[in-house]
């Protein structure tokens, strides 16, 4: 072992109370230690903080972390403090007698940590500050905010590639949980001149079992779905509010607990449904995708789509949201020919430029192709997030082999019509 890994490891124990990284960060933090540049793509709840914030306590002078949210600096601040480590935020939060506190912290070159808002990049007195306060590395967290191609892009982020060489070309190491290739690449062009080390770990959840269908009668495939599971808590994703009304009515007519939730609702008993699901066991909630962003329900035993998601990253983050306690959860996805047409449409319909609709139609045909996997879907699902794995061997495909396509749906063909 070498003595940096030594010290992590040390630093591991002593200051987070950690006994053991978690997969990946060790591999992570490895490369970070010894000066390169790295990108690193882990789901959420991964432990991406630590991966910075490790190299930053044991690392000679000052880590500067760009991240887009200010009521995250603030946690992430008050846990390193807490922790004893010399930490600050300036965002546009701080008074000015904060602020002066923390300039003096970093001229005194007494500041391990500083949380920078991206808003503060293009502010030319705080990069003069920083470069003559010698910043050793800067640390990018949600790096896909900086892409077009991602679900968030931040304008601000685009000031980072300037803030960087203004800085003095100090290393870099850049983290997001959003990991297709298209917005992989464009992180990679943004934020770095010379390709970073490029690390995609932990996005397997092996106790989700992948399932999807060819959709020919929902509520008869979702009741058959639904028959062994009588008693566990449970979603199912529909595209309208229409839908997750008529579904829901379906289910409760067949014997089923279940809730609706969706924007349509009043905002009472928006928060009745979603507090009685929390609360009690064997509840199916019906909703769209406005269910589920921060619900922390780790005994959800199952997740299913009654339409076709928008993307695999949708995909992924609403399957992400069963089994959260490990132990073993059912998901299975209908898709059909309408949900196809209806996903073109929207692309055509929406006012995202000719590049955006490009990147858009590619998501779909991702994600069609995922529904029509010819061999292990776990493996395929994977793949598209970069990361290389065997056959699992308990997804629908591994047990059962590809379906016979019968000619009701042939989603390639609807998406070259
Ligand atoms: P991400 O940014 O990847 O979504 P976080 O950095 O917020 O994830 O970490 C998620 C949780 O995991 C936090 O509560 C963190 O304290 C915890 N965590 C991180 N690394 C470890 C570890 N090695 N052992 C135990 N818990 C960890
Ligand atoms: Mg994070
Ligand atoms: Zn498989």
């Amino acid at each position: 072992m070498t003595a940096s890994l030594a010290s992590a490891r040390a630093c591991l124990s002593s200051v987070f109370g950690f006994d053991s990284f978690r997969p990946g960060q060790e591999d992570i933090i490895t490369p970070i230690l010894a000066g390169e540049d790295v990108l690193a793509i882990m789901p959420t709840g991964a432990g991406k903080s630590l991966c910075y914030q490790l190299p930053a306590i044991i690392g000679d002078g000052l880590t500067v972390v760009v991240s887009p949210l200010i009521a995250l600096m603030r946690d992430q601040v008050a846990q390193m403090t807490n922790y004893g480590v010399a930490a600050a935020a300036m965002n546009s939060a701080n008074d000015s007698d904060e602020s002066r506190r923390v300039f003096d912290l970093i001229r005194r070159r007494e500041l391990k940590l500083l949380y920078l808002a991206p808003e503060r990049l293009a502010r030319s007195e705080t990069v003069d500050f920083l470069r003559r306060s010698g910043t050793a590395r800067l640390a990018i967290d949600e790096a896909h905010c900086v892409s077009q191609w991602g679900h968030d892009f931040r304008p601000e982020y685009l000031a980072l590639g300037e803030f960087r060489r203004a800085l003095g070309q100090v290393q870099t190491i850049a983290f997001t949980a959003t990991a297709d290739a298209a917005t992989r690449a464009d992180i990679a062009e943004r934020l770095f001149d010379a390709p970073p080390r490029i690390f995609i770990g932990g996005f397997d959840r092996p106790n989700l079992m992948l399932a999807m269908q060819a959709k020919d009668s929902p509520r008869r495939q979702l009741l058959g779905f639904l028959k062994e599971r009588k008693g566990d808590s449970g979603i199912i994703y529909c595209s309208s509010r229409a839908g997750c009304e008529d579904l829901a009515q379906g289910l409760n007519d067949a014997g089923h607990r279940a809730l609706v939730y969706h924007a349509g609702l009043d905002k009472g008993r928006r928060e009745n449904n979603q507090d009685t699901f929390l609360r009690e066991d064997g509840i199916v909630m019906v909703a769209t995708v406005a269910f589920g962003m921060g619900i922390d329900k780790p005994d959800v035993r199952f997740v299913a789509h009654a339409d076709l998601p928008k993307s695999i990253e949708a995909y992924y983050q609403e399957i992400g949201r069963a089994g959260r306690d490990g132990l073993p959860a059912e998901t299975l996805t209908l898709y059909g020919l309408g949900d196809v047409r209806l996903r073109r449409q929207q692309i055509e319909d929406s006012q995202a430029s000719d590049e955006q609709k490009r990147v858009e139609r590619q998501k779909l045909n991702a994600l069609l192709a995922l529904c029509e996997a010819p061999r292990c879907r776990r493996q395929t699902l994977l793949s598209y997030f970069g990361e290389t794995t065997q056959p699992c061997g308990h997804c629908d495909l591994c047990l059962n082999g590809a379906q016979v396509r019968d000619g009701t749906v042939d989603a390639q063909k609807a998406l070259s019509a």
